[in-house]
């Protein structure tokens, strides 16, 4: 068997039912972050409570993380194999101003930062703002 979405359910121990391979499917061929409503609308024939219960789930265990990308929705992307969003495998994330679509920057990772004595770091959400690489070029 080597179907890529059953596999990726399997290493986060999530049962590959077909709506979930379904719902994993569409999120990776997404290619920017993606919310709620644009996996309702990409997945339309899905119940919406399906895809919120599934968003869940994929988040809780592992399978997809969440950026809060200031825009007011929070947006997903699937983390990488292996991955197990620790601080030290956090990578930046970037805001288009333009397309308004969000971009896991997976090969920026975020700058080690000092904290005060007695601040405990739990989270990081490190967003930049600016043009994507599509949007510059419109621009220029
Ligand atoms: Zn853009
Ligand atoms: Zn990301």
């Amino acid at each position: 068997m080597d179907n890529i979405y059953e596999e990726r359910l399997a290493e986060r121990d999530i049962k590959p039912t077909a709506v979930r391979i379904l719902i994993l499917q569409a999120m990776m061929e997404h290619q920017t972050a993606f919310s709620l409503n644009a996996m309702e609308e990409m997945l339309d024939t899905v119940d919406k409570s399906t895809i919120s219960r599934t968003i869940n789930l994929f988040h809780d265990k592992l399978l997809i993380h969440s950026i809060d990308d200031g825009t007011g929705s929070i947006k997903y992307s699937v983390c990488r194999p292996g991955c197990m969003c620790q601080i030290n495998q956090l990578h930046v994330h970037f805001n288009c101003t333009s397309c308004k679509q969000t971009f896991c920057m997976e090969s920026v990772s975020i700058p080690e930062v000092k904290l005060p004595q007695g601040f405990v770091l739990e989270n990081i959400n490190f967003v930049l703002k600016g043009l994507c690489d599509r949007c510059s070029k419109i621009a220029t």
